[in-house]
C-alpha cells in the first residue's frame, strides 16, 4: 500500500493544512513544506518528525477518522478490503510508529477519494453523510483557529452514536453475541477520547470475530443444504412407488434448489417432516399389506392342496398372481392383486364349503339310515320274539315249544297227570338233501310236519326243535300211549308219501319217547328223549325207543 499522491497542487495544499492541524503543528513555512513534501512531494516515506507531545491528539483524530471511513460505504472498496489494507499497513509499519501515522493517513485518503454509497439505515445527520465532508468538517475548525471545539465534540458524539447504533443493528443477526455487542455499544457511547485506542482494538477483534462467524455460518448453511439434498434424493428413491409423496419430494427439491435462506430452510424442513411422517405411515401399511398378502397366499395355497381335483385350474391362476405380484410397483397395484386373490380364495372356500356341506349331508343321511336300520333290526327282533311258529313248517318254533312246556309242566304238576315227550329225527336227511336238493328237503320237512299235525290229538303239540328234529308234547299220556302215538305216525308216513316231482319219497324217522318223572324239568325230560332217539338211530333207524 502506497501513500496516495495528490496530482492537484491545491488539493495537496489543502491536505497539508489538514495534516498540520491534526498534528497540532504550527503552520510555519518549515512545517508546511515538510508536510507538503510528505503528501505531494517525490520523497515517499520520508522520515516524519512529529514531536512526541503532539502525537496523542493527532492519533486520536486519525483513529476516529479511521472508524468513520471504515463504516462509510465506498464504491469499489469493501469493508474487507479496507481491513486488509489496514492490516498490511499495521504489519509493515508497526515497528516504525513515525512512518505508520503518515501511511495510515494516506490509506484513509485513498478510501475517501472513492465515491460514497448512500446508506439505507440508520439515517445519518445531513452534515455528516458524505465521509469526505465529515473529515473536512472535523478538521476545518482547527485549521481556522479552533473556535468550533464544541461542534467538533458534538460531531464526535454523533459519530460515536452512529457506531453504537451500527453495532446494535447487528444484534438481530448475531443474537449469540448480544452481550458483547451491547458492551461494545455502551463503551463506544461512554468511553472518553483517551481510551479510544483500547476500544479500537476491541472493535477490530469484534469485526474479525464477525467475519469468522459469517464464514462459519455460510459453511454450515452450505453443508445443511447438501445434507438436505442428499436426504431428499434418498427419501425420493425409498418412496418412489407413492405418487403423493413423490410430489412432495419434487416440491422439496425445487425449494432447496433455490438460494438458501432462513425461510427456505424452514419451508424445506416443514415439507421434509410431512414427508417423513407420510413415509412412516406408508411403511406401516406396506408391511401390513405384505403380511396380509403372505397370510392370504398361504391360505390360498392350502386351499389348493385341499382341492386336488381343481389343482390344474388354480395352479395356472396362482402362477399368474406370482407374476403380477412380482411386477407390482406400487401399493395400489398390490391392493388390486390382493382383491383378486381374495375373490378367488373366497370362490375356492365356497366350493370347499359346498363339498364339505355335501359330505356332511351325505354323512348325516348315512347316520340316519344306520339308525333306521338299527331301529328296524330291533323292531324285527322284537317281532320275531313274538313269533312262536316256525316259518317253514308252520309248527311251533323253539320259543313256542318253551312256552308250551312251561304251561303243560305246570298243568301236569297241578294235576299229577302223566306227560310224555317224543323227539323225532329224520333218517338220512342229508342224503335226501344231497340227492333231491335243499328245496326238496324243505318240502320233506313241511310234509312231515303236516302228517304229524294230522295224526295228533288236539291237546298234543308239535314243535320244530332243530333242523330236521321235532318234539311232540303229549299231555295226559302214559309212556306206552306215547310210544303208540309215534308208531302210528310212522305207519301213517308209509301211507302218505312225500311227492317230489311226482316221485314217491319215503320219509322215515327215528324217535325216543320219555315219560316225565315227577317234577322233572324240560331240559332233563327232552334230554332223556334225545338219548332214546339216539339209541333208535344206533339200533337201525326208523324205530321208536322208550327212554329209561
Ligand atoms: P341220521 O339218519 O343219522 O339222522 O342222518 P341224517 O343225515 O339225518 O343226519 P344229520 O343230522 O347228519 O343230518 C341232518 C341234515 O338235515 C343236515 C341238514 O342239511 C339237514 N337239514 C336240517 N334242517 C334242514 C332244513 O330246514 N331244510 C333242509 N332242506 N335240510 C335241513
Ligand atoms: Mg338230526
Ligand atoms: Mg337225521
Amino acid at each position: 500500500m502506497t501513500m496516495k499522491k495528490t496530482s492537484n497542487p491545491s488539493e495537496t495544499a489543502r491536505e497539508t493544512l489538514i495534516v498540520l492541524a491534526s498534528r497540532k503543528l504550527a503552520p510555519t513555512p518549515e512545517n508546511y513544506s515538510k508536510v507538503f513534501q510528505e503528501i505531494g512531494g517525490s520523497s515517499e516515506g520520508a522520515p516524519q518528525s512529529p514531536g512526541t507531545p503532539q502525537l496523542e491528539p493527532a492519533w486520536a483524530d486519525l483513529i476516529q477518522d479511521l472508524l468513520r471511513q471504515l463504516e462509510t460505504p465506498h464504491k469499489g472498496i469493501t469493508i474487507t478490503r479496507k481491513k486488509e489494507g489496514l492490516e498490511t499497513v499495521l504489519n509493515r509499519f508497526a515497528s516504525k510508529p513515525d512512518e505508520l501515522f503518515g501511511k495510515l493517513q494516506g490509506l484513509l485518503r485513498s478510501w475517501a477519494a472513492a465515491p460514497t454509497v448512500a446508506l439505507d439505515a440508520p439515517p445519518l445527520p445531513a452534515d455528516i453523510t458524505p465521509a469526505a465532508t465529515a473529515v473536512k468538517t472535523a478538521h476545518t475548525p482547527k485549521t481556522k483557529g479552533g473556535d468550533s471545539s464544541q461542534a467538533h465534540q458534538e460531531l464526535i458524539l454523533q459519530l460515536r452514536e452512529l457506531l453504537a447504533q451500527s453495532l446494535e443493528n447487528s444484534l438481530s443477526t448475531q443474537p449469540e453475541l448480544s452481550e458483547e455487542i451491547k458492551t461494545l455499544a455502551h463503551q463506544v457511547r461512554a468511553t472518553d477520547n483517551s481510551q479510544i485506542f483500547e476500544l479500537t482494538s476491541k472493535l477490530r477483534n469484534f469485526w474479525l470475530k464477525l467475519e469468522l462467524r459469517g464464514g462459519d455460518k455460510t459453511k454450515i448453511q452450505e453443508g445443511l443444504a447438501r445434507l438436505l439434498r442428499l436426504l431428499v434424493e434418498n427419501v425420493g428413491e425409498l418412496v418412489a412407488d407413492d405418487q403423493w409423496l413423490h410430489g412432495q419430494i419434487v416440491t422439496l427439491q425445487e425449494i432447496i434448489a433455490n438460494p438458501i435462506d432462513k425461510r427456505v430452510i424452514a419451508d424445506a424442513e416443514r415439507n421434509l417432516r410431512d414427508a417423513i411422517i407420510k413415509q412412516g405411515s406408508l411403511q406401516k401399511s406396506l408391511s401390513d399389506a405384505k403380511s396380509t398378502l403372505k397370510g392370504l397366499m398361504t391360505t390360498f395355497i392350502d386351499r389348493l392342496g385341499d382341492l386336488s381335483e381343481t389343482t390344474g385350474q388354480y395352479h395356472t391362476k396362482i402362477e399368474g398372481y406370482g407374476q403380477k405380484i412380482g411386477g407390482a410397483s406400487n401399493l395400489a397395484d398390490l391392493g388390486h392383486i390382493l382383491e383378486d386373490i381374495m375373490h378367488d380364495t373366497r370362490i375356492i372356500q365356497d366350493s370347499a364349503l359346498r363339498s364339505h356341506q355335501d359330505l356332511l349331508f351325505a354323512r348325516k343321511q348315512a347316520d340316519e339310515a344306520e339308525a333306521r336300520i338299527r331301529q328296524l333290526e330291533q323292531e324285527l327282533e322284537k317281532v320275531s320274539d313274538l313269533v312262536h311258529e316256525d316259518q317253514l313248517t308252520g309248527v311251533l318254533n323253539r320259543r313256542g315249544m318253551d312256552e308250551t312246556f312251561e304251561r303243560e309242566l305246570h298243568r301236569a304238576n297241578r294235576s299229577s297227570a302223566p306227560l310224555c315227550v317224543a323227539l323225532l329225527d329224520i333218517d338220512n336227511f342229508k342224503k335226501l338233501n344231497d340227492t333231491l336238493g335243499h328245496q326238496a328237503g324243505d318240502q320233506a320237512l313241511v310234509h312231515l310236519a303236516n302228517v304229524i299235525k294230522e295224526c295228533l290229538r288236539p291237546a298234543d303239540t308239535v314243535a320244530r326243535y332243530g333242523g330236521e328234529e321235532f318234539v311232540i308234547i303229549l299231555p295226559d299220556t302214559p309212556l306206552q300211549d306215547g310210544i303208540d302215538a309215534v308208531e302210528r305216525l310212522q305207519r301213517e308216513l308209509t301211507k302218505k308219501f312225500f311227492l317230489n316231482n311226482n316221485e314217491r319219497i319215503l320219509v322215515t324217522f327215528s324217535a325216543g319217547v320219555a315219560l316225565r318223572n315227577g317234577n322233572e324239568d324240560q331240559e332233563e325230560l327232552v334230554g332223556r328223549a334225545d338219548k332214546a332217539m339216539y339209541i333208535a338211530k344206533k339200533t337201525g333207524k326208523n324205530r321208536v325207543v322208550a327212554a329209561d
